[in-house]
């Protein structure tokens, strides 16, 4: 068998000082996606990516946390690993630029450069944005053009790279390669860029202390630039990079905000160095809240981790691929991520999957039936299904993850119209009646295969549910996507065992629950103030990392005791029109009588609530649900993988109203 052409794409090095919000979260799973997808059609695919770990950033949180700077970017590296995980993001390669490896490697491609005459000492002085680690082009006193924060002056002695040498060959190569730079905006911004002539680049510091130190010529550090970019290569072999045969990478997948930096000062080392350039960067747009950027300073970081918990990690995947089109900016809200997930996975796939699995189950002994004679309404839904694994395909290849998505889902739509056109269920027991059910039932689950494949790169826990739920062979990721073909669901396999998907989520309420925990997080203190557990001494800073977050959070009785509970006895209950899941009550907790919203409707009829008593949370800030105020909150259990609510109650003694909850 001959080798599987090899593949290499990396994600942007990500830098420590902070933790990941879901911009960092976008572009990583793009480039998971895109190494899924490539290893369906075939290759051997290998991603890389890590954290970018120097700099007099770290230097100063480091110290502001009160720990040496290794254990400061050893725990954020956890951080941003663990994060990872959780989100399925199967990258093969995680570089850390404090690697031994790394350092190497850079020492390495700076002696080239030298050698090759593309790098000379000086001193520079100028004004220096610590936050954005750059030089910037403004007077001393000037704020920085990019953040707006406090530039510094700075003065020191450093090692040039001749960028200027580069611009001819540069443009050369950006003329031979018009597909180089992606999408075609930030091409043109890159060429003007190039065009305006470029200055030689200062590539060490003698200023900061935590970097790779530049061999005999201490204290010279390299700056982060020349530092960072260079994991790309020492992820994949370093100096030996033609060992591994993954160096030049395919694709670098980056926001645009440093676009300049991979499509201008990489390749520009690169030629310096006598190495071969990348086949393509590729600058994704931003992830807007309310039409701003996200960013810490502004406050309006969403973070990742509250989405998986309250969604699940695919539900986020999907709606970052099938929200935005790739390569421009797009906007975030909580609303449309739930509204996303109730319509495309609960109804749209996961009720597609369970109802096909259950007539199955009951029609035909959980066992895929053999079809009888095809019908030109099931010839129609194959021919969809059949030119969709086309089109999908060629979607994906362009990065068109919206449109691939797209096209997916029409077919799930179109499937969902077929089975309310052929009605199986109320088919009969007579031969043909079997016969047609056996050929509509085996014409859903084919799609259905079909869709999961296709689906899979984008949403790889879901769907590997669904595969084995269909009883088909090895896991969801081993299809190879050349040969997917309608009409390979081979009758009489026996269906897996059936399993929740995307239970369907009541969506002010969901949009709570992440809001809720996205402000804990932002209130949380960074992990490194954190005092570590206690580990075995040479106890890796990951493990302890991962020890930390398997022990359940616990609280003190003063944190409890900031929660005020009370009982309260419900005086008038009334629905909300628009709302069918929210009561709008009148509670008196013994000093007041408050408004109240409860999302118990479809379970309590309101008339019989009056006169309960009720356990009451009274000190929460009043928040409008469905444009309701709500004054308080109303305790109930959750139950079932629905989560219905059973409220909390004292049936056995008589309570007084206003009696609090300790
Ligand atoms: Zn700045």
């Amino acid at each position: 068998m001959p080798d599987k052409p090899k593949y290499y794409l990396t994600t942007p090095i990500y830098y420590t000082n902070g933790l990941p919000h879901i911009g960092h979260t976008y572009s990583t799973i793009v480039c998971d996606t895109i190494r899924r997808y490539k290893r369906m059609r075939g290759y051997d695919a290998v991603m890389t990516t890590g954290t970018d770990e120097h700099g007099v950033n770290v230097e100063r949180s480091a110290k502001k946390a009160g720990v040496p700077e290794s254990e400061f970017v050893a725990k954020m590296a956890a951080e941003w690993r663990a994060l990872w995980d959780e989100l399925g993001v199967q990258g093969d390669e995680f570089i850390r630029t404090t690697d031994l490896k790394h350092a190497h490697t850079v020492q390495w491609l700076f002696k080239q450069c030298r050698d090759n005459g593309f790098v000379y000492p000086g001193h520079y002085t100028g004004q220096y944005c610590i936050y954005d680690n750059a030089y910037v082009d403004v007077m001393p006193g000037e704020n920085c053009p990019d953040c707006g924060r406090p530039t510094e002056t700075v003065t020191e002695a450093n090692f040039y790279f001749k960028l200027s040498a580069f611009q001819k060959p540069l443009l050369d190569w950006y003329a031979k390669h018009p597909d180089f730079i992606q999408p075609e905006a930030r091409r043109n911004e890159v060429l003007s860029f190039v065009e305006g002539g470029l200055r030689d680049l200062s590539i060490t510091r003698t200023s900061v202390r935590w970097g790779i130190p530049v061999p005999g010529e201490e204290p010279h550090v390299f700056y982060v630039w020349f530092d960072a970019l260079t994991a790309y290569l020492s992820a994949v072999g370093g100096p030996q990079y033609e060992k591994t045969g993954f160096f030049p990478a395919d694709l670098h997948l980056v926001g645009k905000e440093i676009i300049r930096f991979h499509a201008v000062y990489w390749p520009a080392f690169l030629m310096a160095a006598g190495l071969p350039l990348p086949k393509q960067v590729w600058a994704h747009g931003w992830l807007l809240m309310d039409s701003a950027k996200m960013s810490k300073s502004l406050g309006n970081v969403v973070r990742p981790r509250p989405i998986v918990h309250v969604l699940g990690m695919d539900a986020l995947r999907y709606y970052l691929l099938r929200e935005t089109v790739f390569g421009q900016d797009g906007n975030f809200s909580y609303d449309a991520l739930v509204q996303r997930y109730n319509s495309d996975l609960a109804n749209g796939l996961g009720n597609l999957a369970s109802r096909t699995t259950a007539m199955i189950e009951k029609n035909n002994g959980g066992k895929i039936p053999k079809p009888a004679t095809f019908q030109p309404q099931d010839t129609a839904l194959a021919t969809k299904a059949q030119e969709a694994i086309g089109e999908v395909l060629e979607q994906y290849d362009k990065l068109g993850f919206s449109l691939a998505l797209e096209e997916i889902w029409s077919l799930i739509a179109a499937t969902d119209k077929y089975l309310t056109t052929e009605h199986p269920w109320s088919l009969g027991d007579s031969e043909a009646d079997q016969q047609r059910r056996a050929t509509i039932l085996w014409t859903t689950a084919e799609v259905l295969r079909i869709v999961t494949a296709l689906t899979h790169p984008v949403l790889p826990e879901s769907t590997t549910k669904v595969w084995s739920l269909l009883g088909q062979p090895g896991q969801a990721d081993s299809v190879a996507l050349d040969g997917l073909r309608w009409g390979q669901l081979v009758p009489g396999t026996a269906l897996g065992k059936s399993q929740a998907l995307f239970p369907r989520i009541e969506k002010a309420e969901a949009i709570e629950r992440m809001e809720a925990m996205e402000k804990e997080a932002q209130n949380a203190p960074s992990p490194v103030t954190t005092p570590a557990p206690a580990s075995a001494p040479g106890a890796s800073a990951a493990a302890s990392a991962a020890a930390a977050q398997a022990a359940p959070e616990k609280i003190g009785i003063e944190d409890f005791a900031k929660v005020e509970m009370r009982v309260g006895q419900i005086k008038t209950a009334e629905r909300i029109v628009g709302a069918d899941k929210l009561l709008k009550l009148t509670v008196d907790i013994g000093t007041e009588i408050r408004q109240i919203c409860a999302g118990i409707a479809q379970f309590y009829e309101p008339e019989k609530l009056i006169g309960r008593k009720v356990a009451v949370v009274v000190n929460l800030a009043p928040r409008k649900l469905r444009g309701v105020e709500s004054n308080g909150m109303i305790v109930a259990a959750s139950v079932g993988p629905e989560g219905r609510p059973v409220l909390a109650g004292f049936p056995d003694e008589d309570v007084e109203i206003g009696a609090r909850l300790k």
